[in-house]
């Protein structure tokens, strides 16, 4: 230290200036150039109710999908993705906000009529607003519609969609007319549902347009495969798979158009694009629902057709290309994914759920087994850990008793083993009583 060479104070002081100024002057463009190269633009697509065997890439034979089993080529495919929960407005509370849905005490399916909404919550668009991320809900929100409870009020500077699902015109209820909105404003009602997820598709790609210079988050939670189905007269009877698969192959263009847009701007490199859907087919809909393929049951269960979707990531340079990863995975992890990569932080003043699982998305890179619940409603049914899921159900007589299910030899959840194997199922049961504590009122 006493040999360091001494600077006359006032010089120093007037040189850093002078070069914090600089600096200044230089950064705002320049670092928000700097910025934008650096932090990616997130295009994250997410069906209503589409099935785990709904694409090409996840073996259906019957529904043509080339845009996303091409964006599965080019980038990673899950095939033990989950979603928190087994019906809409939960599954979407999770992926918002990272958290098991019980945490923001949003379990069930939200009406028309209801007043209750996401509140005090922070949600992913939130942290990446802050990042200086341009953000936009572009289709169905359900997650309340209030003013206070819509994409607006919950870190998103655009919302075009509908705030429910496009069944909710219940005569009985006295459900208004399904409104389709921009921002809080009504602009059509009942909403024109045949050309609902083209005109999705455009508000998509002009917003991408619109903010081509910044970082932007695009959430574009399709209306569609959610019954009733609809298609413009373009898209009718393309498919052999019927409406069903008309309405999935729209959705398959949409994807194309705006793979079409990222490159056409210069954006592909720059941006990670997902691919998922809220939660399994409605199967009680016969032709209208869509097919879990080798999975057991469908939404509203917890089986793994319920829970269990699609998901894909692609990110050329970034997400490996043509890599199948059999990881798990939930949307809990959207939240920590994209807060991560933004250069931003999880809330650190709540329980986040999800994990930053970038590492098996980028570089392949195993993650340490870790305990998915699966919630019903507010219950736990259900918990995986690793290769092992074991489910809390009631048997005939009312009692509660534990199903096991070996995912990776049985992976339609056929054999149910708990009586074979006592030993694992008590390792399995205090995972769940410990998550048990940490939720709200337990
Ligand atoms: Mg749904």
């Amino acid at each position: 230290m006493s040999s360091a060479v001494k600077i006359p104070r006032r010089n120093f002081l007037k040189g850093s200036l002078a070069a914090i100024a600089a600096a200044t002057m230089f950064s705002k463009e320049a670092l928000a150039g700097a910025e934008a190269k650096r932090q990616p633009n997130f295009v994250l697509i997410n069906c209503d109710d589409l099935g785990y065997g709904d694409l090409g890439c996840y073996g259906s034979e019957l529904i043509a999908t080339p845009n996303i089993d091409a964006l599965a080529k080019g980038g990673t495919r899950l095939t033990d993705f989950y979603s928190c929960a087994a019906v809409c407005t939960p599954s979407r509370a999770g992926l918002m906000t990272g958290r098991y849905p019980l945490r923001s005490g949003l379990t069930r399916v939200l009406l028309p009529n209801d007043t209750i909404g996401i509140t005090n919550e922070v949600t992913v668009a939130e942290i990446l607003k802050q990042r200086g991320y341009s953000t936009a809900c572009i289709g169905k929100w359900h997650l309340g519609c209030l003013p206070k409870h819509l994409p607006t009020s919950h870190g998103f500077d655009y919302f075009y969609g509908l705030p429910y699902s496009n069944d909710m015109q219940k005569e009985h209820r006295k459900d208004p007319p399904i409104p389709l909105m921009r921002g809080n404003e009504i602009i059509e009602a009942p909403v024109v549902q045949e050309t609902l997820t083209e005109r999705y598709t455009e508000e998509a790609i002009k917003f991408i347009k619109n903010n081509k210079k910044r970082p932007f988050f695009v959430y574009l939670p399709h209306t569609m495969p959610h019954v009733p189905l609809h298609v413009s007269e373009r898209f009718k009877g393309r498919s052999k798979r019927g409406l069903y698969g008309d309405v999935v192959e729209t959705i398959d263009w949409s994807l194309g158009e705006i793979m079409k847009t990222l490159k056409e701007l210069g954006l592909e490199e720059n941006t990670l694009v997902m691919f998922t859907s809220d939660n399994g087919p409605w199967l009680q809909k016969k032709e209208d629902g869509g097919s879990a393929g080798p999975l057991r049951a469908g939404k509203g269960t917890q089986y793994e057709g319920g829970m269990r979707e699609p998901f894909i990531a692609y990110w050329p340079g970034h997400v490996p290309a043509g890599r199948v990863c059999v990881e798990p995975a939930s949307n809990l992890d959207i939240l920590p994914i994209l807060s991560t990569l933004a250069g931003g932080k999880v809330p650190a003043d709540r329980i986040i759920d999800g994990r930053n699982i970038t590492p098996i998305l980028t570089d392949a890179s195993d993650m340490p087994d870790y305990p998915f619940f699966y919630m019903g409603g507010p219950s736990i049914a259900a918990v995986r850990y690793g290769r092992w899921k074991m489910r809390i159900a009631k048997n005939d007589e009312g009692k509660f008793q534990h199903e096991l299910y070996d995912l990776k030899a049985d992976i339609g959840e056929t054999k149910n083993i708990a009586a074979e194997n006592p030993k694992l199922i008590e390792k399995l049961k205090p995972l769940v009583d410990e998550f048990r504590k940490t939720l709200p009122g337990k």
